[in-house]
């Protein structure tokens, strides 16, 4: 039987370093090696999945095709790296203790006092074997969520000192992910926040192989040097990992021209060839030298925070780079949008975006851009949320039904073009209940949809609770509104939406931004930023560098 190899990746210094980048970056190196790589992530907190919270605290809820909701990271992960994810690739402390209060409850444990050594810990240890033989993969990555010294997080640390122990020596390796600032006032990059972490995790028994240096600036030969020393670890070993000058796509080639993950094939002892990253190059090529440019909007609720929108803005620059185009995104909060003149926030942009959501506030902003791209024939496209407000606003300026809403909005609505699936009715518990996941979804033909698929059979998926009202669907239809995307059986659920006498207006219940991926844009964003092209507005005077989000 193969041994399997496991990479535990944790944090020091302060949150948000992009541990998560990291582990994908070196996912990526290490399948462009021809290994097989499984990527989890393990999160501290008490929720039982992040489902329940807020985006602009957390930031997105990235769902997976088995209808996990999961934490943002395993976005990066998919994006990356061609593992497939399911529940299994992401644990709470919520899921651990829920699992072990279950099991002591049942009075499994016999009589014995349940302890956080070795029950939870065991408990741990079991999902990380566990991902490895659901896999078969030659590599499991593991990322501890959270900064160490948590208190929360020392669990996952103890799990993972033990679980090394076991495998034994060349079978396991930890890479710390520090943070090494550069003070302003004294001119300088400081190494002594990196050391204090690293003896935080000796002093619990992990002493880290390798430490990735996240850095504005270049360590340099002595700082490497004072870092190596100081921290254990041999010079090779002291990795830079500066902040990307264009895109996070440039992690991987980083990492690679670090020679990280020679290292650690080197450390696991894997014989296998150098990664082929040419493709990976040439995603960077067009990210920082595209042939096209242009500015879209995203209008959202969540605006303040990158995270909160994180796939949608990454699906967006796929689509760019699969159209070699730069896209500028512009960041509209929905509050902002004055109803009655809209232009004033949307005037010179190529195309309109409006992603999934959650409660009022903001909608009205959201329906008058909807109207003014419908009106202006400007692209557009709909996501989750975003098909619902194209729904209220078609239904209220072209079929004059003038209060139509959602029901989520307003619950005695005369017109609710938008309610609460059947399914749901019945629902009064918030977590995991949503319709989620990956679903059939059939398209018609000689649609927007159809030609965008290349296919009238595909799969895509959710996190909602309402849905287009399908006792007014005839009223649509005969006004123009093209239904183009069903779910199949009797009282099939309307997918997708479009408009045909306009360059691009395409909207859908489903979260297409879940999988789109650098090397392989999905058609939606595609087509979207290839309408966005041929718009006479992209041509500004004012246009900045593509974002980065
Ligand atoms: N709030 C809407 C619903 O629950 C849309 C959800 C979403 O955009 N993800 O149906």
């Amino acid at each position: 039987m193969k041994q399997t190899k496991y990479i535990f990746v944790t944090g020091g210094v302060v949150s948000s370093l992009g541990k998560g980048l990291t582990a994908a970056s070196l996912g990526t190196l290490l399948e462009n090696r021809g290994l097989k790589v499984a990527i989890q992530k393990f999160d501290p907190y008490l929720n039982v999945d992040p489902g329940t919270m807020n985006p602009f605290q957390h930031g997105e809820v990235y769902v997976l095709d088995d209808g996990a909701e999961t934490d943002l990271d395993l976005g990066h992960y998919e994006r990356f790296t061609h593992s497939k994810l399911s529940r299994f690739n992401n644990l709470t402390s919520g899921q651990v203790y829920q699992a072990v209060l279950e099991k002591e409850r049942k009075g499994e444990y016999l009589g014995k006092t349940v302890q956080v050594i070795p029950h939870v810990t065991d408990k741990i240890q079991d999902r990380i074997k566990q991902l490895a033989e659901i896999t078969e993969a030659d590599v499991v990555i593991t990322e501890i969520g959270g900064t160490t010294g948590d208190i929360e997080g020392l669990p996952f640390l103890e799990a993972i000192r033990e679980f090394a122990l076991k495998v034994g020596y060349n079978n396991a390796v930890f890479v710390h992910v520090t943070y090494v600032p550069f003070i302003k006032a004294a001119g300088e990059l400081k190494t002594k926040p990196t050391q204090q972490s690293v003896a935080k995790l000796r002093e619990i028994g992990i002493a880290p192989h390798i430490l990735v240096c996240r850095t504005e600036k270049p360590l340099g030969k002595e700082l490497r040097e004072k870092i190596s020393m100081f921290c254990n670890v041999p010079y090779a070993a002291v990795i830079e990992e500066k902040d990307v000058d264009h895109s996070i796509y440039e992690v991987p080639l980083m990492l690679q021209r670090e020679k990280m993950d020679s290292l650690v094939c080197k450390l696991l002892r894997l014989d296998v060839p150098p990664a082929d990253m040419k493709d990976w190059q040439e995603i960077i090529r067009k990210l920082i030298a595209p042939q096209h440019r242009v500015r879209i909007g995203v209008v959202g609720k969540y605006i303040g925070l990158n995270d909160a929108y994180k796939s949608v803005y990454e699906a967006v620059i796929h689509g760019g780079v699969a159209q070699d185009c730069g896209v500028a995104i512009e960041k509209i909060d929905a509050e902002d949008i004055d109803i009655e003149h809209p232009e004033k926030s949307l005037k010179g942009l190529a195309g309109i975006l409006v992603p999934g959501g959650f409660g009022e506030r903001g909608t009205e902003g959201k329906i008058a851009a909807a109207k003014y791209a419908r009106e202006n024939k400007i692209p557009y496209l709909g996501l989750c949320l975003g098909m619902q407000i194209a729904t209220i606003e078609f239904a209220r300026n072209v079929l004059h039904l003038d209060k139509a809403n959602s029901m989520e909005f307003d619950r005695d609505t005369p017109d609710p073009v938008i309610w609460l699936m059947e399914e749901q009715k019945e629902v009064n518990k918030k977590g995991g209940t949503m319709r989620l996941g990956a679903q059939d979804c059939h398209i018609k033909e000689n649609t927007l949809a159809a030609r965008l698929y290349e296919s009238l059979l595909i799969q895509e998926r959710h996190r909602h609770r309402f849905e287009f009202n399908s006792t007014y669907r005839k009223q649509f239809e005969q006004a123009g509104l093209v239904i183009s995307g069903t779910t199949y059986g009797e009282n099939p659920l309307v997918e997708i939406i479009e408009i045909t006498e306009h360059p691009f207006y395409i909207a859908c219940q489903f979260h297409p931004e879940f999988q789109s991926k650098p090397n392989c844009s999905h058609p939606f964003f595609k087509g979207f930023i290839e309408a966005c092209m041929n718009e006479p507005q992209k041509v500004r005077t004012n246009l900045e560098e593509p974002e980065t989000p």
